[in-house]
């Protein structure tokens, strides 16, 4: 069970810093990176989300509100495109990160260290269980990281892993979330074995 603490400070301390919500699909992450952003914004601190270009076929959830505090979320095709885009913004969030380039983890560290907040939210491994894009180098520079689980479609347990139900070798399927299923670790060994039978 993930508990999320009540960490007020980070949200009304000015000091630059980097925090990484990472996970499996359907786990929740741009829930989180949502949760914590309005928060900011509660605190009147200007927010904005940056999410790759790639995403726009596969969203895991739109990163937009439908109320009146919205989060302008800019699509970019490159990590340094984010440091030439943010002006007056207290708290940048981002979505998706495992399908950004290496120059992220340059980007962060450059924007903590200039007194901004620092959301990620990103696939902490793809479909093989490999670590995915800069997501473990984001994990290692990040000031506090927090993983969130999804539940195991076969079992209910936590869920460990995206499994691709469909054949195939590409890291990314693009706009087809309906081909994974989250599974726990015990029940991923169980369908690759069944797989290669
Ligand atoms: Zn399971």
């Amino acid at each position: 069970m993930v508990v999320f603490s009540e960490d007020h400070k980070a949200e009304t301390c000015r000091r630059g810093r980097i925090e990484v919500i990472c996970g499996s699909m359907f786990s929740g992450k741009t829930e989180e990176l949502i949760r914590r952003l309005k928060r900011a914004t509660f605190a009147k601190q200007q927010v904005e989300i940056f999410k790759p270009t790639v995403d726009t076929r596969y969203s895991e959830e739109e990163v937009v509100s439908h109320d009146n505090n919205s989060i302008p979320s800019t699509p970019v095709a490159t990590s340094q495109e984010i440091l030439q885009l943010i002006t007056e913004i207290d708290v940048v969030g981002i979505d998706e990160a495992q399908f950004f380039d290496e120059g992220l983890i340059q980007v962060c560290n450059k924007l903590a260290n200039n007194g901004i907040r620092v959301i990620i939210a990103g696939l902490d491994m793809d479909f093989k269980g490999l670590p995915f894009g800069p997501m473990p180098a984001l994990c290692a520079i990040a000031d506090e990281v927090t993983k969130v689980h999804a539940v195991c479609v076969k079992c209910g347990d936590l869920a460990y892993i995206s499994h691709r139900t469909v054949p195939g070798e590409k890291q990314v399927l693009l706009g087809e979330k309906q081909e994974y299923e989250p599974l726990c670790r015990c029940c991923y060994q169980k369908a690759l074995k069944d797989e290669k039978k």
